[in-house]
């Protein structure tokens, strides 16, 4: 039988952006995009709340497929707001004419491989039944919002949000009590944004964050100049950052300097902002953790030296974890916020919460009265949206019960008794660990190329081989091993999520070291893959 497209992708953000065009305009091929949103951006669709914006420098936290829209598209500073990311990303599905192959407003509630593997049938909310040859997974590492099950929050009287499903029209804080929940990237962008608005605002915090300054700033004309000009070398080194930044290291081990040494390199790296802290200092801060302890040690001093009530930045200080296990924050005046009269921070560990009353958060020592709760308690990340949908793969196999003991595949890429199924920035790829405009493309770029060799040699059908599949778990656990990501409860690793199985999901291997193999595989006649006509 014929399918009704070749590929249908499933996502509207970065991703499922460069795979329409790639797969479509590059490849030939005919592409299907399922969007749950009513506009295209994912992450920048989504996530409107006060103070979002990248962290990533701009210039390298966008597309590089195109040396034509690099060129045309300037951006106005290092780490642009969210509307600003929101209008490029509709720019892209403009300029390169993707509107007309993506549905909007409709989620993807299930799909089914067909009986001899060489197929999907995907249903979607508006009980349509689609079928594809080949189903792309472009459904965000960040989008599954995760709102805790607090006791009581169907009695409260006001508004809540989560900031990962912020209401277009924005929300009012002026003269609102603002009860914040959670201290990660999100909730320390927006502290400084709602307290400056808000009549008062309280911080529920359970766990102190390491944060480092953007310092943010327009680009000025020779910069935007010099940008454009060496974009070429930008965008190489960026590839070859073990992280897809294109920084240069300090050093390869922070205690191979002394002290005095090491801290020269912390403050400059801390009065010029951004990642560079942590991929511009030493090699070794995520791997050895006396190294890392002079990276933490130097981040509290700072916070002490902020944050004037002795008693606040005690609580505001992290002890519980090393720098970098949790994924680093960047912040605008976060720990100068809690100095501001209008701020109080509430410290969880001390008095958990218990619930939600009518009129506002309950601990175990008070209750706050707010008119509004923030809820920036981050997302089911990782697998959360994958498994979200009814995914049923040969037999029926639920993608639920083949990642019952936590997500299992094959470079991140696919998952054995799933033929004909990728994921982009799977589980077992490299993803949230690196700048991921870059880890998304070399992704879709992958999966292009293995669609048209399929394509060129009248192959049908791929999947991962069970074994090939479990070598790459073992490899994916056995290099996290070696790094201090064990060291929090993260969400890298599931802690988030009560019940979730405890994995390390990301590949820490790095960037380049992954592209490699990726390739090798490829020129290897796909290698760990079954390929049949
Ligand atoms: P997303 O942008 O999440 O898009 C996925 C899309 O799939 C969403 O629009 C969603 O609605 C859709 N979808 C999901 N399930 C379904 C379904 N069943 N049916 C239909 N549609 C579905 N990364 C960086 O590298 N640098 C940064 O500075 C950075 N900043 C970030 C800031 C915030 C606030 C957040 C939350 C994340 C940030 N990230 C950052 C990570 C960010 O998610 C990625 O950079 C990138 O935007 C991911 O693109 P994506 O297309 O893979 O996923
Ligand atoms: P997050 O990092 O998971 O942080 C969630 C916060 O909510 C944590 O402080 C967490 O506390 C707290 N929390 C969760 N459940 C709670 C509960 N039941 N009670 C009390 N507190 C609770 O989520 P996020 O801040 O949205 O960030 C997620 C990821 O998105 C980031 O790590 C980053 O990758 C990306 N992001 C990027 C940017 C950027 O680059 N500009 C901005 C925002 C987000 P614990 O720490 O104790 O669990």
């Amino acid at each position: 039988m014929k399918n009704d497209f070749d590929v249908i992708v499933i996502g509207a953000g970065f991703a499922g952006l460069y795979a329409l065009y790639r797969l479509r305009d590059v490849q030939g091929l005919s592409v299907r995009v399922f969007e749950a949103g009513d506009g295209v951006g994912g992450t920048w669709y989504w996530n409107r709340y006060p103070g979002a914006r990248c962290d990533s420098e701009s210039f390298i936290y966008s597309y590089s497929f195109s040396r034509e829209l690099e060129q045309e598209w300037k951006w106005s500073s290092k780490y642009p707001e969210q509307p600003e990311i929101l209008r490029y990303l509709n720019h892209v599905a403009d300029r390169f004419d993707l509107r007309r192959d993506i549905a909007l407003s409709t989620r993807v509630v299930g799909a089914q491989a067909s009986e001899d593997g060489r197929g999907w049938s995907v249903e979607t909310s508006s009980g349509e039944r689609v079928t594809a040859q080949f189903l792309v997974t472009a459904v965000g590492c960040l989008s599954a919002a995760n709102v805790p099950k607090i006791p009581g929050l169907e009695k409260f009287q006001g508004r809540w949000v989560h900031t990962g499903q912020w209401p277009t029209e924005g929300v009012d804080f002026r003269a609102k009590r603002v009860g914040l929940v959670g201290t990660g990237s999100t909730g320390i962008q927006a502290t400084p944004r709602i307290a400056a608005e808000a009549s008062q605002l309280t911080v529920f915090q359970r766990t102190p964050n390491y944060t480092i300054p953007a310092r943010n700033a327009p680009f000025t004309a020779e910069q935007w100049a010099e940008i454009q000009a060496t974009y070429p070398e930008i965008r190489k080194r960026a590839r070859d950052g073990s992280a897809g930044f294109p920084f240069t290291l300090a050093g390869e081990r922070a205690l191979d300097f002394t002290e005095e040494e090491r801290n020269r390199v912390y403050e400059a790296l801390w009065q010029e902002g951004g990642f560079k802290f942590l991929y511009a200092s030493f090699g070794d801060i995520l791997r050895d953790k006396t190294a890392n302890e002079t990276a933490s040690a130097f981040i509290r001093a700072k916070i002490r030296s902020i944050v004037k009530n002795p008693d606040t930045a005690r609580r505001l200080t992290p002890t519980d974890h090393p720098y970098g296990s949790k994924r680093p924050p960047i912040d605008s005046d976060y720990f100068e916020t809690f100095n501001r009269e209008n701020v109080t921070l509430v410290d969880l560990r001390e008095t958990p919460l218990v619930g939600i009353t009518e009129k506002g958060l309950r601990t175990s020592a008070a209750e706050y009265p707010v008119d509004v709760i923030v809820f920036a308690t981050g997302f089911d990340a990782m697998t959360g949206a994958l498994l979200r949908m009814d995914l049923r793969g040969l037999r029926g196999l639920r993608l639920a019960d083949a990642w019952e003991f936590g997500p299992r595949t094959y470079l991140g890429l696919q998952t054995a008794g799933f033929p004909n199924l990728f994921t982009i920035t799977g589980p077992g790829s490299p993803s949230v660990l690196v700048n991921m405009p870059v880890t998304i493309e070399q992704h879709v770029d992958w999966i292009g190329d293995c669609i048209g060799h399929m394509r060129s040699q009248g192959l049908a059908r791929i999947e991962a081989i069970p074994e090939a599949q479990d070598a790459w778990v073992e490899h994916v656990n056995e290099v996290a091993r070696g790094t201090l990501f064990y060291e929090a409860k993260s969400w890298y690793l599931g802690c988030n999520i009560p019940g979730k199985p405890e994995v390390f999901m990301p590949y820490a291997g790095g960037q380049p070291t992954y592209r490699k193999r990726c390739d090798e595989v490829a020129r290897a006649g796909y290698e760990g893959f079954r390929l049949s006509a």
